[in-house]
C-alpha cells in the first residue's frame, strides 16, 4: 500500500483563496493517500476554508488548525535583507500536530505545499517512492527567474549540485515545492523547525539541514528530467469596481 502522504499548506484570506484551495481540493480528490494539514493564517479556523474541503468530500482526510502570524514581526534592526517570512509560524503549527498524533511506526511523507502552485498529479505517485529516513528531490518549474530549478546528478544519480541562478550560495537552493520528507526524520530530528531568523530564500536551507544532507538527497521524477510542479503565483486581484460598490453599502458576491 501506498504511504499516507501529509500535505502541510499555510494559507491566508484574500480574494482568491477560495479559488486557490478549490483548484487543490481537486487534485486531493484524485490522490486517496493524501491527508491534508491546512493551516489557516488566521485567529480561528473559517467556515470559508472548512466549506472547500467537505464540497470535495474530504471528510476524514484534512485537519483544519490555525496561528495568526504576529502582526509586527521583525528582527532587531540587523540585516536589511530580513523580511516578513510567510507560512513559518503555520508550518511549524502542523509539524507540531504530526509529531503528536501521526503513527510514528507507519511509514508516511511530508510535503510543504503551498496553496498557489500547481502540480501535477504525477509528483505525488513520484514522492511516494520516497524510502525511510530520506528526502526526496526533483524540479521546479518557473522559479528562481530560470524555467526550471534542478538539482543536477551525476552518473550514479547521486546529486552533486544544483542550477539554482539566484543565491546560489544557500546550502539547498531550492524552492519548497522541491522536496518532500520522510516523516520518521521529523521523530529523529524533533528540534527540526521552520525560524524567522533567517534570510529570505533560506527556509528550505533552515528545515533541511536538520534533516538531510545533499549527498543523501533521493532523485525523482526521472532523475530530476521531469517537471510536475511549477512556482506559479496568482495576480493580486483588482477590485476598485467593488470598493466603489462597498462605500455605497453595496457588494457584488451577497
Ligand atoms: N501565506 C500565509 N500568510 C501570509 C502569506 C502567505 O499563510 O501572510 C501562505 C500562502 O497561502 C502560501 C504560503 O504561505 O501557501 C507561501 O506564500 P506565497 O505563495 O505568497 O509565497 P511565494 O510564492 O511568494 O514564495
Ligand atoms: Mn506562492
Amino acid at each position: 500500500t501506498l504511504p499516507k502522504i501529509y500535505a502541510i499548506t499555510p494559507t491566508y484570506s484574500r480574494p482568491a483563496q477560495k479559488a486557490e484551495l478549490t483548484r487543490l481540493s481537486h487534485l486531493f480528490m484524485l490522490v486517496p493517500n493524501l491527508h491534508w494539514i491546512i493551516v489557516e493564517d488566521a485567529n480561528s479556523t473559517t467556515a470559508l476554508v472548512r466549506n472547500v474541503l467537505l464540497r470535495a468530500g474530504l471528510t476524514d482526510r484534512f485537519t483544519q488548525l490555525n496561528i495568526k502570524t504576529p502582526p509586527e514581526f521583525k528582527l532587531q534592526g540587523k540585516d536589511p535583507n530580513w523580511i516578513k517570512p510567510r507560512g513559518v509560524e503555520q508550518r511549524n503549527l502542523a509539524l507540531n500536530w504530526l509529531r503528536s498524533h501521526a503513527d510514528v511506526d507507519r511509514h508516511a511523507i511530508v510535503f510543504f505545499m503551498d496553496d498557489d502552485n500547481s502540480y501535477a498529479l504525477e509528483l505525488f505517485v513520484e514522492m511516494s517512492k520516497i524510502k525511510p529516513g530520506r528526502v526526496g528531490i526533483w524540479p521546479v518549474g518557473l522559479v528562481g527567474g530560470l524555467m526550471v530549478e534542478r538539482p543536477l546528478l551525476n552518473e550514479e544519480n547521486k546529486v552533486i549540485g544544483f542550477n539554482a541562478a539566484w543565491r546560489p550560495e544557500r546550502p539547498f537552493p531550492i524552492d519548497m515545492a522541491a522536496f518532500a520528507i520522510s516523516m520518521d526524520l521529523f521523530f529523529k530530528y524533533p528540534q527540526a523547525a521552520f525560524s524567522y531568523e533567517v534570510q529570505r530564500g533560506y527556509q528550505e536551507s533552515e528545515i533541511l539541514r536538520y534533516l538531510t544532507t545533499s549527498d543523501q538527497l533521493q532523485p525523482l521524477a526521472n532523475n530530476c528530467r521531469d517537471v510536475l510542479v511549477w512556482h506559479t503565483r496568482t495576480e493580486k486581484t483588482k477590485l476598485n469596481a467593488e470598493e466603489m460598490l462597498q462605500r455605497q453599502g453595496k457588494r457584488s458576491d451577497e
